[in-house]
């Protein structure tokens, strides 16, 4: 994966009433435009789920496909199986971070009134536009879908040992349905 800019906005934003602005003043005569913000952390750990889930899915995928070309004899499927373990552990899709509606002028000035509740404390915050951070969530759930599409096979190899009568039945079992699952992704 390439590293993804982030497109962070510095604001200052009050401890107490929650109000934010740029520090330097709108220099007037500006259209305004609504922009909704995010933390930049909570947005970080958004694309960090994107990237673990893309590399999980290359992963399951990747398993699979030596799953519907094994064999299956004994030491493949064990070494299969170990992978097949390891592979099912997802790494979760985080919630949304809250949103802020701000607005924008034209010379970069953002601000969110509040009426204050007394003595304004402004540290600066790194946030990020909402939209970036809803596309990384959508994508990450989308992903996480896929994943979770090819698991019912590894979840079969990862759990079941197949007693030697039935080892043959089993295993072209599985090979169907990692064969399936490829052709289906
Ligand atoms: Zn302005
Ligand atoms: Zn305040």
């Amino acid at each position: 994966m390439s590293p993804r800019p982030l497109d962070v906005i510095t604001v200052n934003q009050c401890i107490g009433c929650g109000a934010i602005e740029t520090p330097q003043p709108c220099l007037g005569g500006c259209h305004e435009h609504r922009l909704d913000l995010v933390p930049a952390d909570e947005h970080a750990a958004a694309l960090a789920a994107v990237d673990a889930l893309e590399t999980l899915l290359a992963e399951r995928r990747a398993l699979l496909a030596e799953v519907a070309r094994s064999t299956l004899a004994d030491g493949e499927w064990a070494a299969l199986r170990t992978r097949a373990r390891a592979v099912l552990h997802a790494p979760r899709v985080p919630e949304p971070a809250l949103e802020v509606t701000t607005w924008r002028c034209d010379c970069g000035h953002i601000e969110a009134p509040q009426p204050c509740i007394g003595v304004c404390v402004r540290p600066a915050r790194a946030m990020v536009p909402a939209e970036d951070h809803r596309a990384a969530l959508a994508r990450a759930t989308a992903l996480a879908a896929e994943a979770e599409r090819l698991a019912p096979a590894l979840r079969q190899l990862a759990w079941t040992t197949p007693r030697p009568a039935h080892r043959e039945a089993t295993a072209r079992a599985l090979r169907t349905a990692a064969s399936a699952q490829q052709e289906a992704a």
